[in-house]
């Protein structure tokens, strides 16, 4: 997704949300990211650059449940989101567009319901008492509102930045602010080939919250480490940032 999953044969959902200070500086594939100072982040401190979709909270059932009240069906059959969503009984998906318009609709109106993952809010209150964090999301812009809600109501209450297309440039430039090591997690291979790309330093790992998902998930593990269990990812997190 679209974090959620996206699969690179669909297009990435536009979002005409950027990080409200990203912007992409002319002929340079850079991006000015916010200051993390100014985050209320110590940047002497190593850094935690973690998703939301698919790793923090419960994406795809949220979804899931947002369509059914709609009368519509989510079959989690790939790794998929568009492609993923039906009329009861049809064989064909919805239209590509139509499917966008109702996930343009649940970051307004359905994303306060989804369920945190499991272990999620425990692991980053630990990982906070030795690094900062900060969320990094490819949520639409109308989200930003509900999104900071949703993750202020479930003690998830750090920085919150809103991204469009691959998280590389972003989180390099976030990186670099901090003096100690960094860490980057996410659900989406593009997203961790983005920061292998521009922020090879940055320790990469990938977390599948849906066990529905996990076995239709693209993973390279010779590149990025895998692990869909948050109290082992904490660990991991924290050996990488230590
Ligand atoms: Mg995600």
């Amino acid at each position: 997704m679209v974090h959620t999953p996206h699969p690179s044969a669909e297009p990435e959902p536009n979002t005409d949300a950027v990080a409200a200070t990203s912007t992409a500086q002319a002929g340079q594939d850079r991006v000015r990211a916010p200051d993390l100072a100014g985050l209320g982040l110590d940047v002497a401190r190593p850094l935690v650059i973690v998703d939301v979709d698919e790793v923090l909270g419960h994406f795809m059932e949220g979804f899931g449940a947002f369509l059914a009240g709609r009368g519509l069906e989510f079959r989690v059959e790939r790794f998929a989101l568009f492609q993923n969503i039906y009329r009861p009984g049809a064989a064909e998906h919805l239209p590509i567009e139509e499917g966008r318009a109702h996930y343009d609709d649940f970051f307004r109106y359905g994303a306060g319901e989804m369920r945190v993952a499991e272990g999620a809010t425990e692991a980053l209150r630990r990982l906070s008492e030795r690094a900062g964090v900060i969320i990094l999301t490819n949520a639409p812009g109308q989200g930003r509102l509900a999104r900071a809600r949703w993750l202020g109501r479930h003690g998830l209450d750090y920085p919150l930045l809103l991204n469009s297309g691959p998280k590389g440039p972003l989180a390099a430039a976030l990186a670099e602010q901090a003096k100690g090591p960094a860490a980057f997690i996410d659900d989406l291979l593009p997203n961790l080939d983005s920061v292998a790309e521009a922020a090879p330093a940055v320790a990469r790992f990938q977390h599948v919250a849906d066990p529905r998902l996990r076995p239709l998930a693209p993973s390279a593990p010779t590149r990025h480490t895998r692990i869909d269990d948050w109290d082992a990812l904490r660990i991991a997190i924290a050996d990488s940032i230590s």
